[in-house]
């Protein structure tokens, strides 16, 4: 029975994939289940294990579905970024924290109309205490000024994971899923109208590790109920510049949806 579950959870998010860009003109999607609630319907494994907890997540449901059982520990109750900074301290939760400079929680506006999201801080970032500020942060801010016409303290940049990681290698799906009820706490605070979300690592820290960047990019998602938008990472443009083309068309339509919902200017 759980298997079959397992099973229609995730055509189910598969087909909400697909729906999910013609939902936001036409609501198709109310008739199909959320893998969320098909998954409610699973019977509890084991007295005591919350929904989410480790032993009950399916392999195949990827970085979103380990960070539930730690979700479970989220207040749902509305509080300010500096609270959630705070409860983040010094934090020692995994194991970025052996080489990290510092923790870069985020900056910008906190009550932007519009997050951007990244995977994680890098060597400049970690040096400075804030995202986005190497070269792909300048890249970053001339896609912000030149296409959406914001400045970068008209929006609010976050990673998924504050700490950079060794190397500048990719966080790990044990520390995207410690990090990502900080990250879902700060979306809570903002409670942008929409969210920008950069690159590959980010897409699938959010939403799963069966969505591929190649085909989401330029769709709309839905984080959390937020309004989503994946495309590429300024890191990649500064490599593969001859995707800009395809980036600039992501950030148009960002803007008109941004303008259409009153995004503040
Ligand atoms: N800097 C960030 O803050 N995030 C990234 O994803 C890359 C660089």
């Amino acid at each position: 029975m759980k298997d079959e579950l397992d099973e229609i959870a995730a055509l189910a998010a598969d087909l909400h994939a697909l729906l999910e860009d013609v939902a936001l003109r036409g609501r198709l999607s109310e008739t199909v289940p959320t893998p969320e609630e098909l998954r409610a319907l699973q019977p509890e494994s084991a007295p005591g294990s919350g929904r989410g907890a480790p032993t009950k997540i399916p392999q195949r449901q990827g970085w979103a579905d380990l960070a539930s059982a730690a979700r479970e520990r989220v207040d749902a109750v509305s509080e300010s970024l500096e609270q959630v900074r705070q409860d983040l301290g010094d934090c020692q939760r995994c194991r970025l924290c052996s080489g990290r400079k510092q923790i870069v929680f985020g900056v910008g506006d906190p009550n932007a109309d519009l997050v951007i999201c990244g995977e994680a801080p890098g060597y400049d970032d970690d040096q400075q205490g804030e995202p986005y500020v190497g070269p792909a942060g300048e890249m970053l801010d001339k896609m912000l000024q030149h296409v959406l016409g914001l400045q970068r303290g008209q929006v609010y940049l976050l990673n998924v994971v504050k700490c950079r990681p060794p190397k500048d290698r990719n966080p790990e799906p044990g520390e995207v899923a410690t990090c990502l009820p900080y990250l879902e706490r700060q979306l809570q605070s903002i409670q942008p109208k929409a969210l920008l979300v950069l690159g590959p690592v980010a897409l699938q820290a959010l939403f799963g590790d069966r969505h591929q960047l190649s085909h989401a990019r330029g769709s709309w998602l839905t984080y959390n109920g937020i309004p989503t938008l994946p495309t590429y990472h300024p890191e990649h443009l500064l490599r593969q510049p001859q995707d800009k083309r395809l980036t600039f068309q992501d950030l148009k339509d960002l803007r008109m949806r941004y303008d259409a919902v009153g995004g503040k200017r």
